[in-house]
């Protein structure tokens, strides 16, 4: 692309970054930019800024939080003897959505990928198990994709904690939704969570 200004191209070249922006894209975006006015464009990159500067994460769960303790872990009205393990906060979104679930969470922070590079160093597993020998937990919950990926957590996962005795259970995963959690509707996702199964009985479907 021949770009007529050294500003636009920067911006493009930004905005490509994103995922599933291409050129093309970084360039209607960044042209809707222009004829916006200053003050929002403004607000837009302060909102970004802000974002990646403040944003922490909850120190118990790992949810992407404004406090160091998240709204859900420093809540006395959840059960807190439940733990649902989750890939990342767009799956606590999705079941908290669903209004359905009392329990907190635990956030790993992405799915053990092999082919990606991802092991379980990577993710929040070790912390996991801390929480775990803390005694509060009577049940754990695994809900994570019902792909590969999800998989091969859930099995490595599975082995890291079987030895607590709390109880072991994922979301039911029989029920046709298409991997990805987040793209679960709220109906589906609330009912697989609370006809959950206990993590051996999912082995033989
Ligand atoms: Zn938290």
């Amino acid at each position: 692309m021949n770009f007529s200004s050294k500003l636009l191209e920067n911006a493009v070249a930004e905005f490509a970054k994103l995922p599933g922006v291409g050129q093309k894209t970084a360039l209607r975006l960044v042209l809707h930019l222009l004829n916006q006015d200053k003050q929002d464009v403004e607000q837009f990159s302060k909102a970004i800024s802000k974002l990646r500067n403040e944003i922490q994460f909850c120190s118990v769960c790992h949810n992407i939080s404004d406090q160091s303790v998240c709204e859900i872990c420093s809540s006395h009205k959840r059960d807190h003897s439940l733990i649902c393990v989750v890939e990342d906060t767009r799956d606590v979104m999705a079941i908290e959505n669903t209004n359905q679930y009392n329990g907190i969470y635990h956030v790993l922070g992405g799915l053990i990928s092999p082919m990606d590079g991802i092991g379980p160093s990577d993710l929040q597993v070790d912390t996991l198990v801390e929480r775990l020998k803390a005694n509060e937990t009577k049940e754990i919950i695994f809900a994570l994709s019902a792909t590969m990926e999800g998989d091969t957590t859930l099995f490595y996962l599975h082995k890291r904690v079987k030895s607590f005795n709390i109880t072991i259970s994922t979301i039911a995963r029989g029920i046709a939704f298409g991997g990805e959690l987040e793209y679960v509707d709220e109906i589906t996702l609330g009912r697989s969570i609370a006809t959950r199964v206990p993590y051996e009985n999912s082995l033989t479907k």
